[in-house]
């Protein structure tokens, strides 16, 4: 499963290409993010996202002037995506440890040193 998490939302201020309001558009950037019974998980993935919230809607890169190109641009050099990480839940602590356990059993089973 992907998840975002939000880096920064910035306001731009160019004109929405759909209402040409030039307060709405909002730029925001996220990244990636992976989560799961066992992990979590932070991608060095980022996206971002362009909407317009007087007209609430969704612009998609290809409704993009040039202008607004240079500004998505822009900011997309000033944002510092979060480290690449992986940390690991309980559950999978939990898993790791019985599996260890099971395995010096078995060692130890093996060795004579444990007999039933
Ligand atoms: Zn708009």
């Amino acid at each position: 499963m992907s998840k975002f998490i939000t880096l920064s939302t910035v306001s731009l201020n160019n004109n929405c290409p759909e209402c040409f309001s030039k307060e709405g558009l909002e730029l925001t950037f996220k990244q990636e993010f992976k989560e799961n019974k066992f992990f979590r998980s932070i991608t060095d993935k980022t996206t971002h996202f362009l909407r317009c919230t007087v007209c609430e809607t969704d612009l998609f890169p290809v409704r993009w002037t040039e202008a607004i190109e240079r500004v998505v641009d822009y900011h997309q050099k000033t944002i510092t995506p979060k480290p690449k990480s992986l940390k690991l839940k309980r559950l999978a602590w939990v898993i790791i440890l019985s599996i260890d356990a099971l395995i010096i059993l078995g060692v130890l089973i093996g060795f004579g040193v444990i007999k039933f």
